[in-house]
């Protein structure tokens, strides 16, 4: 078993269950690594569990040469003439590149890329249409959550973000943005939510399901 610590400011230890079996835990700086050791042995019972529901639950399966873009599969043709270029053919749902990305690295570039160019036009966007403000949007690799927004107005994107359909994006986005008013998940905060985005419980449903395992 694989387990990850990461180290952030926050108040309570979380520990996550990845559907590939990893498990990242979430803590503060002040909590000493045997202190989390210990309390991973206590919630080992927890998180077999989960494991085990992972393993028989519904997920996207791609095959070897397959990427998922924007809730959708696409084969990957490699053309060594496109250079740099990758383009695609959403008709016949392939992706064709310069680059093979198929390769890891190449691959999280790729999306890193897709993810910033896919979010910063929608978040201005959607935030103009609601009448929000942010600083600037950052991908990074979070693992550990899907976005994040800091009190002065950064929001954070996992690099995966691509891969989500349209509408599942569209809702992490708007959740962000409406921490820029609305800092913690109160009730107010999910009140002011269905009013933007009513149908954000299927959007929560969709990454609970097969978000999991991107
Ligand atoms: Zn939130």
């Amino acid at each position: 078993m694989r387990i990850r610590i990461e180290r952030r400011s926050v108040r309570r230890v979380w520990i996550k269950v990845h559907p590939n079996g990893h498990v990242v835990v979430v803590a503060s700086p002040r909590y000493a690594d045997k202190t989390l050791e210990r309390l991973i042995e206590r919630h080992r019972e927890w998180i077999d569990r989960q494991r085990t529901r992972y393993r028989s639950m519904e997920r996207i399966r791609l095959a070897s040469d397959e990427l998922l873009y924007r809730g959708r599969i696409y084969r990957f043709v490699l053309r060594p003439r496109l250079g740099s270029t990758v383009v695609r053919y959403p008709r016949r749902r392939i992706i064709a590149g310069g680059r093979n990305l198929l390769a890891p690295s190449f691959q999280r570039q790729w999306y890193m890329e897709e993810s910033r160019r896919l979010v910063v036009k929608r978040a201005r966007r959607l935030a103009l249409r609601y009448g929000f403000h942010f600083e600037r949007i950052e991908i990074r690799d979070y693992t550990s959550a899907w976005g994040y927004c800091s009190s002065d107005g950064i929001i954070t994107f996992d690099w995966r973000i691509a891969m989500l359909p349209p509408r599942v994006m569209d809702y992490l986005i708007v959740h962000e943005l409406l921490h820029t008013k609305i800092p913690t998940h109160g009730r107010r905060f999910w009140r002011h939510l269905e009013t933007l985005y009513p149908s954000y419980r299927a959007a929560i449903e969709w990454l609970n399901s097969y978000g999991r395992w991107l």
